[in-house]
């Protein structure tokens, strides 16, 4: 069974507002302190300051890791989604001169190379070792990872402003590396930390839409190059002709994902973060080069991931030594879980709905959104975790961290939620998140606005309305989640037949101004079990509601590790807009006949060191109605 390729194009963030009770004021919390948190650490700890020691052609004396510069890149690009997406003209104006700043600091130190290469840790620390080349260490280095967040930043910053500033920057660059690396004469280099893949695809597209970028750049562009560069790069992995193959402890070259040509990986291998990344650059590689052996290969990887390598929250790493999968349903409780490694396998869902537009994918996005990603930032905004397992005895959110990735991951696919709601081709629109929003959008020729309005998680009901110009006839499609059972549809009120293919309901007539759709998702409170070859979680269960993972804490339950579920624990649940932020609490009962009560699993952390848990054993009883989670071979016979 196949999955047929097809090519969904998102709604862009320019043309979705988003305004909703759940994510309004955590995207506003995002922008209003997270961001600026961020930033001014990034500005405290020196990481601006190595572009001004480069301009100044001083050496020694880098700040912070060697990815330092791309953790900038990557808030940068997180920045110009928030300008695109236009909350406000005087935040807009505020993150246009800052960002003018640091493109100023960025170009002056990218002028200093003839080439325009720029990595301010080689530059200052070990100049002779670009690129990893003459006894340099690639993977410490982080060349073509800071490069890449570099262009991807660029790409944003461009679809945000319409600026070319940093563009030059990054073009330039981005020609160097197709002179650099390559089929020979030139060298078999291969990004030691995948990013770079998407994002010189991205700038590829970007060139093409924007031929007029051309003029502003004073120097040739060949963007055919990119694109033959990331096919270089994702296929070369494994080959080592002119390189040293890499030897990792305990996971030797499969830490980046080199230890075999892409195209032939069966498995979700080495540090999560690189291979999320790298299957994402594959998935956009794909895209444009339209190779069935690329698609394959994203859905034998994201098959692998996501049914036997990925927890119920979404997140992947088990392996704390290597930051890294482990092998097949080794999913302990304790486990690693970056939070960039669910950030990065949100993007990957996210590729992948585009690409093959079927609901499934976008049902472990909202997977990740909701859960590894979310519960990386503080609901306060200023504190986070790197690490996400799933059951602790207390631990407490860091302010910051000696290796800060996490807060630049997080702010970037934030940042980007406007356009992960809507996508579109050409008979029709699909609707992937219920996030309450306005869109506009092209279809058939025509300006459609497209409103929603939603109180989920927490609430069923979802309601459309359309605005057109004239009326028109296409495919409305809506995602009802794998976990759904009994949605209903109604349209003007009436209610409506609907055939659920490829996870979207699926509504075709002719729309006009004023029509009216409502949705409903049940959202009862499941017990969820693991595959029987998870065995850490053998003979627990998880709690869920929609696509809420709910855990609990000692500060609401004395003893959660020992908390035995009843056999039938009568749930029930509560709106408490005074807890957290405000969250539906999920109560029910004990073997023992107590009462417990649990939150969202996005909201731990947030009341000081309290033991958590989300595995919860249970008194097993048959007859007992649970559902399972990793239902792999329903969707391999139905998805795959
Ligand atoms: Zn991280």
């Amino acid at each position: 069974m196949y999955l047929s390729p097809h090519a969904l194009s998102p709604v862009p963030l320019q043309d979705v507002s988003i305004d909703d009770p759940f994510w309004s004021p955590k995207l506003k919390t995002l922008r209003e302190v997270t961001l600026p948190d961020v930033l001014a650490k990034f500005e405290r700890d020196g990481a601006l300051t190595n572009f001004d020691r480069v301009r100044d052609h001083q050496t020694g004396g880098h700040s912070g890791p060697p990815w330092y510069d791309g953790l900038v890149y990557e808030t940068m690009r997180a920045a110009s989604d928030i300008m695109a997406a236009h909350y406000d003209a005087a935040l807009n104006a505020e993150l246009h001169t800052r960002l003018e700043g640091y493109i100023a600091r960025i170009a002056a130190a990218a002028a200093v190379d003839p080439n325009g290469y720029l990595n301010t840790y080689t530059q200052l620390e070990r100049p002779e070792h670009r690129f990893g080349q003459n006894g340099g260490d690639q993977i410490w280095q982080h060349d073509l990872y800071n490069a890449g967040a570099l262009i991807e930043a660029a790409v944003h910053h461009v679809r945000a402003t319409g600026q070319t500033n940093l563009l030059r920057v990054a073009a330039r660059y981005a020609s160097h590396l197709s002179d650099v690396m390559g089929p020979q004469p030139r060298r078999n280099i291969v990004p030691e930390h995948p990013l770079p893949e998407e994002a010189l695809v991205k700038l590829y597209l970007l060139f093409r839409e924007q031929p007029t970028l051309h003029e502003a750049m004073g120097f040739p562009v060949d963007v055919s190059r990119f694109l033959q560069l990331v096919e270089f790069w994702l296929e070369q992995r494994g080959r080592y002709e002119g390189r040293v193959p890499l030897s990792i402890p305990q996971c030797g070259a499969t830490y980046a994902q080199d230890h075999q040509p892409l195209l032939q990986q069966e498995t979700a291998e080495g540090h999560a973060v690189r291979a999320a990344l790298l299957y994402t650059g594959l998935v956009a590689a794909a895209m444009v080069n339209r190779r069935d052996d690329y698609f394959r290969a994203a859905l034998r990887l994201w098959d692998n991931a996501v049914h036997r390598r990925m927890h119920i929250t979404g997140s992947v790493g088990s392996n704390q030594s290597y930051e890294g999968f482990g092998p097949d349903y080794f999913l302990p409780e304790d486990a690693y879980l970056e939070t960039c490694a669910a950030v990065g396998m949100g993007f990957f869902h996210q590729a992948m709905t585009l690409a093959f537009a079927n609901g499934r994918f976008a049902d472990e996005l909202e997977r990740s959104l909701y859960n590894g990603v979310l519960t990386g930032v503080s609901l306060k905004g200023d504190t986070y975790f790197y690490e996400n397992p799933l059951t602790s005895e207390g631990r407490e959110r860091w302010a910051w961290h000696g290796c800060p990735c996490c807060p630049p991951m997080l702010l970037k696919i934030l940042s980007a939620l406007g356009s992960y709601i809507y996508a579109y081709d050409e008979t029709g629109l699909y609707v992937n998140l219920y996030i309450g929003s306005h869109a506009t959008f092209n279809l058939q020729g025509k300006t459609v606005h497209l409103s929603q309005r939603t109180a989920y998680p927490w609430e069923e009901e979802t309601a459309f309305t359309f605005e057109l110009p004239e009326p028109a006839r296409f495919e409305l499609a809506l995602r009802i989640p794998g976990w759904c059972i009994g949605a209903q549809v109604k349209v003007n009120g009436r209610t409506a037949d609907i055939a659920v293919r490829n996870g979207y309901a699926r509504l075709i007539r002719t729309w006009q101004t004023g029509d009216h759709v409502e949705l409903r998702l049940p959202l009862p409170v499941q017990r969820i079990e693991a595959h029987p070859l998870v065995e850490a979680a053998r003979g627990k269960r998880a709690i869920m509601r929609g696509p809420l993972v709910y855990a609990m804490e000692g500060i609401d339950n004395p003893r959660p590790t020992d908390l035995i579920l009843a056999a039938d624990p009568r749930f029930t649940t509560e709106w408490r807009p005074d807890v957290l932020g405000g969250v539906r609490i999920v109560r029910g009962e004990s073997a023992d006949g107590s009462r417990w009560s649990a939150i969202p699993f996005y909201a731990i952390g947030n009341r000081g060191k309290t033991p958590m848990r989300v595995w919860l054993r249970q008194t097993l009883a048959p007859n007992i109605s649970t559902v399972q989670w990793s239902q792999e071979e329903l969707y391999r016979t139905a998805a795959l």
